[in-house]
Order: structure tokens, then sequence, then C-alpha cells
């Protein structure tokens, strides 16, 4: 048994590794350990105080994917409520549907019960706003004219990872050997109303399939739905790569993305031998797992790779003379 996550979800792995210890499966494990980070208020990527919209709205994206069966469920741009990865299972398990987005999935929360909840803090509205003052895009809306321009410039300063965005993702193989895979967050903080991102497009933000392993993201969204990410790396297994090959051949694909925006690019993995790995763009990105046998998460560094094919290039020589020199 194993649960691998993104480096926030540290605050739930415990909880999710006591689920599979339990019995409970690698579904029910992910929904616990990602309810944990979607309350965190310390955590403005997720969930409960995620950072808003343009407009001050805080709009939530959630997928899950069942590795038995390949069946997933997902919800976009959700308001008001605390949990999206839990209505993410409700419409796998209830709809003949498997992604709701609005006012839609809403209404699904609704009828499911779902309490409501007022998500925006006061901190995350004070970032919100100091952020846009500071960079005179308080008025955006008013301004028509240079509108465009201006959310164009936003997301580009919008683009360091480690301030503004952020994400959660869980990966879990039970006793039985089955995976699942869940991804939720606030998405890209200051986006365009009604943005979605790669986390709640199965086979962009996350995938799971018990024959190979699963795979899921954080980062520039759009750069992993323009590369099919997650899937990729679960395809690249069924081609006979190792987990480390495929997430590095999957990385690769991102050097086509033409992306002005580009910014970082994570992924966690696991293998259907229960091995787990990440891989970024980032070289001090961390992430997190815990097997059956541990009384304490760890965490370990991704693989890095760079953003370019000239950077990755530059890498390798700058490697390969160092290892010349030791070896002279
Ligand atoms: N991938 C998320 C999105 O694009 C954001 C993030 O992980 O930083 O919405």
């Amino acid at each position: 048994m194993i649960v691998v996550a993104s480096r926030n979800g540290n605050v739930g792995i415990r909880q999710a590794m006591a689920v599979l210890k339990a019995g409970g499966s690698a579904l029910d494990a992910i929904e616990e350990g990602i309810h944990h980070v979607e309350s965190n208020p310390a955590d403005h990527s997720v969930g409960y105080s995620g950072l808003p919209n343009l407009l001050g709205e805080v709009e939530l994206d959630a997928s899950i994917m069942d590795g038995r069966r390949l069946a997933s469920g997902a919800v976009g741009s959700v308001r008001g409520y605390e949990h999206p990865i839990s209505i993410a299972r409700k419409v796998m398990e209830e709809l003949p549907h498997c992604f709701l987005v609005g006012t839609g999935a809403e209404r699904f929360a609704a009828e499911m019960e779902f309490p409501k909840k007022d998500l925006l803090t006061p901190e995350a509205r004070r970032i919100w706003l100091d952020t846009l003052n500071r960079n005179a895009l308080g008025g955006v809306y008013r301004e028509r004219t240079d509108y465009l321009d201006k959310i164009r410039e936003w997301v580009k300063k919008s683009a360091d990872p480690e301030k503004y965005t952020g994400t959660t993702n869980f990966i879990a193989m039970d006793a039985r050997g089955d995976i699942a895979c869940g991804v939720s967050t606030s998405g890209w903080a200051w986006k365009y109303p009604g943005r979605l991102g790669d986390s709640p497009v199965i086979g962009a933000g996350n995938y799971a399939d018990n024959r190979y392993g699963a795979a899921a993201c954080t980062g520039r969204g759009e750069m992993a739905v323009n590369a099919g990410t997650a899937r990729s790396v679960i395809l690249y297994m069924k081609m006979g790569m190792s987990l480390e090959e495929a997430g590095l051949e999957a990385m690769k694909d991102l050097w086509a993305v033409q992306d002005p925006y580009a910014g970082s690019m994570n992924i966690v993995a696991l293998d259907r031998f229960g091995e787990p790995a990440a891989f970024s763009n980032q070289k001090t990105a961390l992430y997190v797992y815990m097997t059956e046998d541990m009384d304490e998460p760890v965490e370990k560094a991704r693989t890095y790779v760079p953003m370019t094919r000239q950077e990755w290039e530059k890498e390798r020589s700058e490697r390969a003379e160092g290892s010349e020199r030791t070896a002279g």
C-alpha cells in the first residue's frame, strides 16, 4: 500500500494511509487525503481560502479517477463548496456523465446535500486585492479598452508557481492493488472567470489505470492540457517504458508546447508495482509519499527535467564535463 502526493499533500497523507490500513479503498484514501488539503486555511491554492479569480470569486476544480474500471468524475468552476473532490466522486458514482461545470456542478452539489460555505478568507481576499492594486489591474473590468492586454500581462506576472498557483495531487494503491488518482485546485489565481486548467481534465492533469499506474500534474495547466501529460505517462508505460523513462518522456513532450506564459510543470506518478516517482522543471521541487511500513511520510526530490531542449542539452554536457574532470 502506498500514497503519493504533491508536497502540499503532507497535511493529509497520514490520514490517507490510515484509511488504507483500515481496509479502505484507494478512492477512499485519496478523497480523505485531499479533504485535509482542501480545508487547510494556509494553502491558498486549493479549496477553502484558495485565491480567487479576477472578479474575486473562488472557483474550484477537481477530478478523480478509478484505475480499476477507467471511470472518472470531474467538476470545474464550482463556487461555494469546500470539497470539490467529493462532488467529483459523486459525479463518477451517481451520474451517467463524467464532467460537470459551473452552475450545473453547483446544482448537483446541492442535490447531493453537500454543505455550502463561503470559501474566500480575509487573508486570501487581502492577497488578491493587494496584488491587483499593486499591479494597477484593479480596474480591469471597468476599462474595457486594454482589458485583454491587462489579463495577458497579469497571467505573465502570476507565472511564479510558488507564489500564486498550486494544486494537490494524490495517488493511492490499496491492499487489493487497486489504484486511484485525485486532483483538486482553486486553479490559477486571478484567472479569467470560468477558466479551467488541467486539474479537472482527465488525461491532462489526472489519469489512473490499474494495468499500468497513475499520474497527476501541477503547474501551468494549459501546458498539460495541450500535451495530454498525465495520460502520456501511462501510455508510455504501456509501450514498455519504466516509470522514470515514461515521466521523462512526458516532460520532454512539453518542449514542443509553444506557450508564451510557460511556467512550472510537475508530475507525480506511481507504477503498477507500487513504485513512486515525480518530475519537475523546477530544480528544488519535492513530492511526498508514504508506504504502509513507514511511521512518517518522506519528502523526496523530483527528477529535474528542464523546460527546453537547449537547457537539457546544456545540463547534460555540463554533467559530462564534470564527470570527465572527476575521472581525470
Ligand atoms: N495546474 C493548476 C491549473 O492550471 C494550477 C497549478 O497547479 O499550479 O489550474
